[in-house]
């Protein structure tokens, strides 16, 4: 009641993740074999979503957890014409020791935020987001992730959409949040590791004033022609060039790594910087950085920094390109074995064991024993599980 009178008092409600309505799905559905969970051409989605709406003058709705299923939309919401819509990825781990995890999810829930600004949709409180997250694992997570999957995960993709029916290109006065949670592959070991083709020289992924650090889906439809182009030749990403010079910004849809031996002799791990707003600040990218600079900083130096694709073929040719991966949620930690670029074929060393570089290597260990508990750390929190 108190909530309606506000509402009705004229004060937009925030959103408020303890009001959160569950209704459980009468039709529980069967969790497919991890054989075949993400091999068919639709995602398999857990029994329920959480939804909310805001519009300008009530604010937010009392979130749902209700069955997974069809939204309703008018033909004129705004999100199917000028693409206002942002959304994040996460996932849940299945621990060794049996939790439930989250990584960082605060971050998360604040680049939602920055992204929703970027095409004029609400405000989202990251703590409320949070919770939301966390309610939809803990209903969902025992069965469709059980005890027996440790090692395992599930995709989250919170998701934020204008939906105003009306054509006018403006900042949407209604708009809708939903959490879904399924499957997605687990693609951080492909057969021969991954390869890359560099972007062709008539398209760009982000420019400089653009929206490439956003995570608004405007930036992804866009960039699937390069990514057929690049599937046709056998590659699995899109190595995304920028400017003049052929600046490395991303992999398709994750931050690139190189290890390499500087021409004065130090060891560097060098990433893309974020200054000029060209690519997304990944959680995994500042993860690795992060854990880089605590634990591996005797062995190499730790950039952020412009570097070119013609620096890359120039280090090859010396002998001292050392390793490179991509790395970002879906992708995970996933080490490079070749890049492509117009007649350079780049062949890059997959270390003693032939699976990954020794800074990969170590990286990806230090991140998945956090994520599936092997170790304790404030990164990885225990998510709750209910169990009815
Ligand atoms: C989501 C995304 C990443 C990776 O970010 P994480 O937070 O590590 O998952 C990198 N690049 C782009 C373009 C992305 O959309």
């Amino acid at each position: 009641m108190t909530s309606l009178s506000n509402a009705q008092n004229g004060a937009p409600q925030p959103l408020n993740a303890s009001k959160l309505i569950y209704t459980f799905t009468d039709s529980p559905r069967d969790v497919p074999d991890p054989a075949i969970a993400c091999t068919g051409k639709e995602t398999i989605c857990t029994d329920h979503m959480i939804l909310a709406t805001w519009n300008a003058h009530t604010g937010w709705s009392a979130p749902e957890l209700k069955p997974y299923g069809p939204l309703t939309l008018m033909p004129t919401a705004s999100c199917l014409h000028y693409a206002t819509e942002c959304f994040e990825g996460l996932k849940a781990y299945r621990g060794y020791d049996g939790k439930l995890r989250v990584f960082r999810t605060e971050h998360n829930a604040a680049r939602l935020q920055m992204s929703a600004n970027r095409i004029s949709l609400p405000f989202v409180d990251s703590k409320e987001l949070q919770q939301l997250i966390y309610a939809l694992i803990s209903v969902d997570g025992s069965k469709w992730l059980p005890k027996s999957r440790a090692g395992d995960f599930l995709y989250l993709r919170p998701t934020l959409i204008g939906t105003q029916p009306s054509l006018g290109v403006q900042a949407p006065q209604s708009a809708m949040l939903y959490i879904i949670m399924g499957y997605m592959p687990r693609v951080d070991s492909v057969p021969g590791r991954m390869k890359l083709l560099t972007s062709p020289d008539n398209l760009v992924r982000s420019w400089v004033g653009g929206f490439g650090y956003a995570k608004v889906g405007a930036n992804y439809g866009p960039s699937v022609l390069a990514s057929q182009a690049a599937s046709r030749e056998g590659f699995h990403q899109t190595l995304w060039l920028y400017g003049e010079d052929g600046e490395c910004t991303e992999a398709g849809g994750s931050n690139f790594f190189v290890v390499w031996l500087r021409k004065d002799g130090k060891k560097e791990l060098v990433t893309a910087p974020l200054d000029d707003r060209l690519i997304l600040d990944g959680v995994t990218r500042r993860s690795c950085l992060e854990l880089a600079k605590e634990r591996l900083s005797d062995e190499l130096e730790i950039t952020e920094r412009k570097f070119t694709i013609n620096e890359i073929i120039d280090a090859a040719a010396d002998g001292r390109l050392l390793e490179s991966f991509s790395a970002g949620t879906a992708w995970f930690i996933t080490p490079v074995s070749h890049i492509r670029h117009r007649e350079h074929d780049i062949k890059i060393p997959m270390g003693v064991h032939g699976e990954s570089g020794e800074v990969t290597g170590k990286i990806k260990g230090f991140l998945s024993n956090i994520m599936y508990g092997r170790v304790q750390h404030p990164w990885a929190a225990v998510v709750p599980e209910r169990t009815t």
